[in-house]
């Protein structure tokens, strides 16, 4: 088993038929990446890598991305993918936890080469000497065979919660991901378009492979990150986009449909389907998003260590909870994927009634190796065959998952556990408030208080103030909820990813606190 063979397979179909776009322009067709990645994949072995070392893609949105990803398979390599993001520090670490071989940077990513150290190599993807491993030399070679089991894509989670780990995700993994796609997600047909709006290094560059599966095309937009203008006006051009986006470049595209005054059905001209996931959508964006674009919203919940499948909340499913007896659902991420079963568990591991808080439990073949070369964390993830998410949740009688919070951000303040995302839900309904981060920080009377940062819209006339607010939480939510601290900030502190990061949060309460003795 090696994910190469979806390629090969592809291109011995139908090689003329269009598979990789930069912007509106065909770069590559089915048969020009199958053979761009046998070439790279034999370049990749002529330096000496062998199957199983590893290759870090530490680039930009990029159209030789995908070609490099599939010729790194082709050897049978581990790829490593690298926001392009983060600093060159922060990539030294990941080069020597992994001991990474060798590294494929674009353009602006690494400013001078030799400031990593430990490689082998390290390759501009934009130079021409990689224009000659892609373009010059045999056609097709045969693809390392893999075991199932064996590594593909080492992914290092986004470190919201501590240091980035190291997590094995499978060509097994990988296989399941890709074909629960289609049952779970969207069923791609061959016509179809994925655009790569968020960055390919994430989740979201995976969805190459059911893509691929399809014989779909692959979209990089041409400004290479994410411009929901460009977006709108790209689907226009080469059929309806398909694509992944966290809750926050969802609301971009609203408000991008909403400014060119869009009716739903014209925004179908753009866009097929838009899975979203990664950080909880709120309700009532959800309802604004399906009121402006109509039903082409898939939710995900899934995480690095089972990639994109958990659970799904289906567009069908999305549609229908206008009706008042399926509102419910909207707040929910959904029921289990197919090939997963989901458990929500006491801290023994038995499963809870419905309507029970615990933490969430995956268990299928979508579930990661393991954390690379960490046994300790390994254990304390995977527990009798259970992946543990460190997310809380609950599961209603027909099977769909609310999530609470993750197990680290829940507040226990005299006593009673506070999910600080309903505290959040209710604020973000006040008048005048944009976003919104609910904490708990250390209170010597209650144990942990709450502290709610707001941001608030643009233009209010009036600043938001504190008692207002909790006026408003008194209406809505049990008074030991409330936030006892509301700090009105500009914008909240987020990773590469757009989630809010609440231990730089908690960490700025403790340090104003400390100010004031
Ligand atoms: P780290 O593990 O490094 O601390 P992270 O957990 O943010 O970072 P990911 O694996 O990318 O890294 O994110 C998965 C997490 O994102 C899930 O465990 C869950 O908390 C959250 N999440 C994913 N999908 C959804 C969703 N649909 N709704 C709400 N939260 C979600
Ligand atoms: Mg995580």
């Amino acid at each position: 088993m090696n994910l190469a063979h979806l390629l090969l397979k592809q291109a011995r179909r139908d090689p003329s038929r269009p598979a990789i776009f930069s912007g509106a322009d065909c770069v590559a067709t089915h048969g020009e990446w199958a053979e761009r990645a046998a070439r790279v994949g034999a370049r990749l072995q002529a330096q000496g890598l062998v199957p199983g070392d590893r290759v870090v893609l530490f680039m930009h949105n990029h159209p030789r991305y995908l070609e490099l990803l599939f010729g790194a398979w082709w050897a049978g390599l581990v790829v490593v993918p690298v926001n392009a993001k983060l600093h060159v520090k922060e990539l030294q670490w990941i080069v020597d936890n992994a001991q990474v071989r060798w590294a494929f940077v674009s353009n602006g990513t690494v400013p001078n080469p030799a400031e990593v150290t430990g490689l082998d190599g390290v390759m501009d993807v934009d130079s021409g000497e990689c224009g000659a491993w892609l373009n010059e030399g045999a056609g097709l070679s045969d693809i390392e065979a893999r075991s199932p089991d064996d590594t593909a894509w080492l992914f290092y989670t986004s470190g919201t919660t501590g240091r980035p780990k190291g997590v094995m995700i499978t060509h097994r993994n990988l296989m399941t991901m890709g074909l629960t796609y289609f049952n779970d997600v969207d069923p791609i047909a061959a016509e179809d378009a994925i655009a790569y709006a968020a960055p390919m290094s994430h989740g979201a560059g995976l969805y190459a492979i059911p893509h691929l599966m399809a014989g779909a095309r692959h979209v990089v937009p041409a400004s290479g990150g994410f411009d929901a203008a460009e977006l709108f006006a790209l689907g226009r051009e080469i059929g309806p986009l398909s694509l992944f986006a966290a809750p926050t470049i969802v609301k971009r595209i609203v408000e991008q449909a909403e400014l060119e005054q869009r009716s739903p059905a014209e925004c179908g001209h753009s866009f097929k389907t838009i899975v979203y996931g990664g950080a909880p959508m709120y309700a009532a964006d959800i309802q604004r998003a399906l009121r402006v674009m109509g039903p082409r919203f898939v939710q995900i919940y899934g995480q690095g260590e089972s990639p994109m499948t958990g659970t799904a909340l289906s567009r069908a499913q999305i549609a229908n909870a206008t009706h008042p007896s399926h509102a419910e659902h909207l707040a929910s991420v959904g029921v289990a994927q197919t090939p997963v079963g989901i458990r929500v568990a006491g801290p023994d591991g038995q499963a809870l009634p419905p309507g029970e808080v615990g933490e969430v439990l995956i268990q299928g073949d979508s579930v990661m190796a393991g954390y690379w070369r960490n046994p300790e964390a390994t254990a304390s993830a995977i527990r009798n065959g259970w992946l543990w998410t460190g997310d809380m949740g609950a599961l209603d009688a027909e099977g769909f998952l609310t999530l609470k919070d993750r197990s680290k951000d829940l507040i226990i303040s005299g006593g009673s556990n506070i999910y600080p995302r309903e505290v959040e839900e209710v604020l973000l309904t006040a008048p005048g408030v944009a976003e919104v981060a609910v904490v708990g920080t250390p209170d010597a009377e209650w144990g942990e208080s709450v502290v709610a940062f707001v941001v608030p819209q643009a233009g209010l006339s009036v600043a938001l103030d504190a008692q207002a607010l909790d006026a408003f939480c008194l209406e809505h939510i049990a008074r030991f909820k409330r936030p006892k601290r509301y700090e009105i900030v500009d914008s909240l502190p987020k990773n590469n990813y757009g989630k809010v990061l609440k231990t730089a949060l908690r960490e700025q309460v403790d340090l104003g606190e400390k100010g004031k003795t």
